[in-house]
């Protein structure tokens, strides 16, 4: 089968890439670069042993898209690409809108015309929104959503139910991640944020390698375990291998998935095994609560169980190893 996976250099992306190839998936990669190097390909092509075609468009333009449809035989995409930074959503409203929708409805557009029906997409557990509840089950729907990033995710939630009711010859998988961390065990790929990074792993990163003095912990006046927020942190490997199960074992339809641990981990839990895993210290000071933040949520993670067969492998220990290994090799 071949499988179009945009925004394949990413963060997730790579890693699905990554579990595709190693399950003979034929892959295509469809990247503009705009939050990814491209130096990714090689790497991936070193741990996989394969070569990949890499498209560098941006999926904005139509006939891009077109085009590698009519240069392959694609039978199934995978959708990544996409902005994804919530503070830079709030602030650049309609630069999100545009490209997340666009893109989206583009690539749709273009797999009805190549008659291209089974899709995959990268939606988020954001699109749960503060619904009082702290177990996330897919049969909740979503709440609302506080940022434009996550309205993206809702959006394209909401065409693809559209386009499957008016034509369910599609075959849809909606996908939504907990918190991805982690990194590839080779320490090859990983996450890579610009600048200063605004979620707590790539921060926490920053401190143990030395390019930030402190971690600010976000409240620690929540009604939680230790009164910090409590997150499901899935480390990235499992969560490609959730796209592995979902081409292979999600039934025919419009299905919805959570993917995530099913536990939740605190953020001073997540620092204290971080600490212990890589005998390092994480200066940290407790600061005043994010604005947004919610106190507590994680994943019921039945139904991947049950219909794909899927649940993670890694433990908290894992995705703290996996993450300093990777920043460990490609400190700059
Ligand atoms: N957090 C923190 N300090 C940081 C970044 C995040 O204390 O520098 C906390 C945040 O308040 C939340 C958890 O870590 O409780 C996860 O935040 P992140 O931004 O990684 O993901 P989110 O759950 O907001 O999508």
């Amino acid at each position: 089968m071949k499988v179009l996976v945009t925004g394949g250099l990413g963060f997730i992306g790579s890693h699905t890439v990554v579990e595709l190839a190693k399950s003979n998936f034929e892959v295509i990669i469809a990247d503009n670069l705009y939050n990814a190097k491209e130096e990714v390909l090689e790497k991936i092509e070193k741990i996989t042993g394969k070569k990949f075609k890499l498209y560098k468009y941006d999926l904005c333009d139509k006939e891009k898209v077109e085009e590698i449809f009519r240069d392959n035989n694609i039978d199934a995409v995978i959708h990544f690409a996409g902005y994804k930074a919530v503070g830079e959503s709030v602030k650049k409203p309609l630069m999100y809108y545009s490209n997340n929708l666009i893109t989206a409805i583009n690539i749709l557009e273009v797999m009805e015309k190549f008659n291209v029906r089974k899709f995959i997409f990268s939606s988020s557990a954001t699109v749960y929104g503060d619904n009082g509840h702290t177990k996330y089950v897919e049969s909740m729907g979503r709440g609302k959503t506080t940022n434009p990033y996550g309205t993206t995710k809702a959006m394209i939630e909401k065409i693809l139910e559209d386009l499957y009711a008016s034509d369910n010859s599609w075959n849809i998988t909606i996908l939504r991640y907990f918190n991805p961390v982690g990194a590839h065990e080779s320490g090859l790929i990983g996450e890579e944020p610009n600048g200063i990074p605004n979620n707590l792993m790539p921060y926490i990163m920053k401190v143990a390698s030395g390019k930030l003095e402190k971690l600010n912990i976000f409240g620690n006046d929540y009604p939680t375990v230790d009164g910090t927020g409590v997150r499901d942190f899935i480390h990235v490997v499992d969560l490609a291998k959730g796209h592995v199960k979902a081409l292979e074992k999600a039934p025919n339809g419009l299905n919805i998935y959570n993917l995530g641990s099913g536990k939740g981990v605190s953020v001073l839990e997540l620092v204290n095994t971080f600490e212990k895993v890589n005998n390092i210290k994480i200066n940290y000071q407790i600061v005043e609560r994010r604005a947004g933040d919610l106190a507590e949520y994680y994943s019921d993670a039945t139904k991947a169980y049950v219909e794909l067969g899927w649940k993670t492998e890694k433990t908290v220990e894992d995705i703290c190893r996996d993450s300093w290994n990777y920043e460990k090799n490609n400190k700059k």
